[in-house]
């Protein structure tokens, strides 16, 4: 393929006129721009002047022969490719100038499509040389783009504060920086490559990090957090993503660490805090809730229906007030793991069926029928401190009285399920929507509507039942919506 011919120049150097100017027509109808020169060192003085492409010389010239002028080029510009024109008697000194690098030779005499080829040849060549030139060019420039590229997202992982780690799909570190060595305790001269429990114990952590690496975990939910303790006394809160490609693949996982020792010692001064008040508040509260009661019953008969009615709400605001305070100190004690003073071996059911006679007052009170139905031949002894069991059931059946209306039907229903004991309190009252179902498991979190906004409350009951059935390691479901009445479900395992 010839193209853009008058862009090459090609020099010939031939002591014959008449070979110079026949050389010359040719090349000019193939469009070249052509230079003549008779003598070596005449084409020398041109090549000092202007850029050749192309020289064709000629062997045998007076002065400098070919052989010399073609050293003589090569030594100004290796680039030009020298062909040569010869008689037959110095083919060998032809194939010599070949050896030393001339491109290709044409015998003389020669026709003029012989030397059209020749040229066209040494063209083609040209332009592929310039186009592996260019091609190199163009990889080099690629390569220190995508290496000042990877440098430069390097620099910045490594300058983040915050702490981050990127794992392959095999769980391997592939990525760190010192924020990540810093906060896992970690000499700073570890480095990345190893598999993650080399800087990490916690298998729980690296469970989920293994199963982010793996796009086990749906990429479009909100990114799993885990809770690591490092060197016992620092709170790492882990956030991890799962990598993935513009082909949709899983490449691996990328966790950030945030320290949240700080939040969680504050978290604890608020509990201890809590503690406290609760308790200086506890005894003079209940002083004044007796000493009220004591007043009713002195002043009942002389005093106004309205003085009455006034102590009278001031003796259940007291109440209210030490039971809230009751609930505080429970929970406290469930935070701080201090519930179980009373370790003991319990009859569940028999549990279950005094505090649903206990509570049957209050049902009836409402006409509501409370029952109790246990569904196995026997339970097994339950060993634990039987207040933890009254304040969760005793809890769970208070709010099925208070959150259903008058008339309404409560069943507690114990079972043994392999090895738990199953135990189920179902209302048919006003029932919980699924968006509030993890909200009323909060402390003070209480569900706000017409049905439920003249019934009072701390929102402290469930978070307690929730602290106590943890504490026990079982577990709680909730069934419910509204208007479908509301089945809680305690599994506790024997
Ligand atoms: P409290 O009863 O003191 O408000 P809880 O923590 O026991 O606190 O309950 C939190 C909220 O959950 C309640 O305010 C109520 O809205 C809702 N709830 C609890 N049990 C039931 C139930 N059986 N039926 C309907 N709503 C309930």
């Amino acid at each position: 393929m010839v193209e853009n011919t008058d862009l090459l120049k090609i020099l010939v150097v031939d002591d014959e006129k008449d070979i110079r100017e026949g050389i010359e027509r040719i090349l000019k109808r193939m469009k070249y721009t052509v230079l003549k020169a008779d003598r070596g060192e005449a084409a020398l003085e041109i090549l000092g002047k202007e850029t050749v492409d192309i020289a064709i010389l000629d062997l045998k010239m007076p002065g400098m022969d070919g052989m010399e002028l073609h050293q003589r080029i090569r030594d100004i510009d290796e680039k030009i490719i020298v062909i040569i024109i010869t008689g037959y008697a110095t083919i060998e000194t032809a194939i010599e100038a070949m050896k030393q690098g001339a491109y290709d030779f044409i015998p003389k005499p020669f026709e003029p499509e012989h030397l059209r080829i020749v040229v066209r040849r040494a063209h083609e060549k040209l332009r592929l040389i310039k186009e592996a030139e260019m091609l190199q060019a163009e990889r080099a420039r690629t390569l220190i783009d995508l290496d000042m590229e990877k440098s430069r997202i390097r620099t910045i992982v490594e300058s983040l504060p915050t702490a981050v780690v990127v794992t392959n799909t095999s769980g391997e570190v592939v990525l760190m920086n010192p924020a990540f060595l810093a906060s896992l305790d970690l000499d700073e001269s570890v480095m990345a490559g190893e598999k993650l429990e080399f800087y990490v114990d916690d298998m729980g952590f690296r469970e989920m990090v293994l199963k982010l690496s793996q796009g086990q975990i749906d990429a479009e939910s909100e990114a799993p957090t885990y809770e690591l303790v490092v060197s016992g006394s620092k709170y790492l809160m882990a956030r991890g993503q799962s990598v993935i490609n513009e082909n949709n693949e899983c490449m691996g996982a990328v966790v950030t660490f945030a320290n949240i020792t700080s939040l969680k010692m504050l978290d604890q001064l608020k509990s201890e805090f809590v503690a406290k008040v609760s308790h200086e508040l506890r005894s003079p509260l209940s002083t004044i809730h007796e000493q009220l009661a004591l007043v009713l019953k002195e002043t009942s008969v002389n005093e106004t229906d309205v003085d009455q009615h006034l102590i009278e709400r001031a003796k259940e605001k007291t109440h209210g007030l030490i039971s809230l305070i009751g609930d505080l100190l429970d929970l406290s004690r469930i935070e701080a793991g201090g519930i179980s003073h009373n370790i003991q071996s319990i009859q569940v059911a028999d549990l279950l069926k005094s505090i649903v006679d206990f509570l049957g007052i209050r049902a009836q009170s409402k006409d509501q029928s409370l029952t109790f139905e246990l569904a196995s031949d026997a339970l097994p002894f339950f060993i634990a401190d039987p207040m933890a069991l009254e304040s969760i059931f005793g809890n769970l059946i208070a709010n099925a009285i208070n959150y259903s209306p008058k008339g309404a039907v409560i069943v507690v229903k114990a079972v043994l399920a392999g090895k738990y004991i199953k135990v189920r309190v179902s209302d048919n009252g006003f029932g919980i929507a699924p968006k509030y179902h993890d909200q009323i498991f909060e402390r003070f979190y209480r569900v706000k509507n017409d049905d439920t906004r003249y019934i009072t409350g701390t929102g402290l009951g469930l978070p307690i039942v929730k602290g106590l059935v943890d504490s026990l390691n079982g577990e709680i479901k909730l069934d419910s919506d509204v208007g479908r009445g509301a089945t809680f479900t305690v599994l506790l395992p024997v």
